[in-house]
């Protein structure tokens, strides 16, 4: 029979990165449909969130990568 002790609540890490992790997922998600890409700028390394059609990172202007055909 299941011997699982409901009584012990603990959280499990393992369960907490998970959830971090689908959480994240999701954000990305929400990014991409939203029309938005989130990158990581490969002059200055900050990672940001611009808009569709935005070609130059807003921290040091370096310009991005060009954007796959949707
Ligand atoms: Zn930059």
């Amino acid at each position: 029979m299941l011997s699982v002790d409901w009584q012990t609540r603990t959280i499990n890490p393992m369960v907490l990165l998970f959830g971090v992790l689908v959480a994240d997922i999701i954000w990305m998600a929400h990014m991409f449909a939203s029309g938005q890409r989130p990158l990581v700028c490969s002059l200055c390394g900050r990672q940001t969130v611009v808009p569709q059609g935005a070609q130059f990172c807003p921290f040091c202007g370096a310009r991005f990568p060009p954007m796959p055909p949707t």
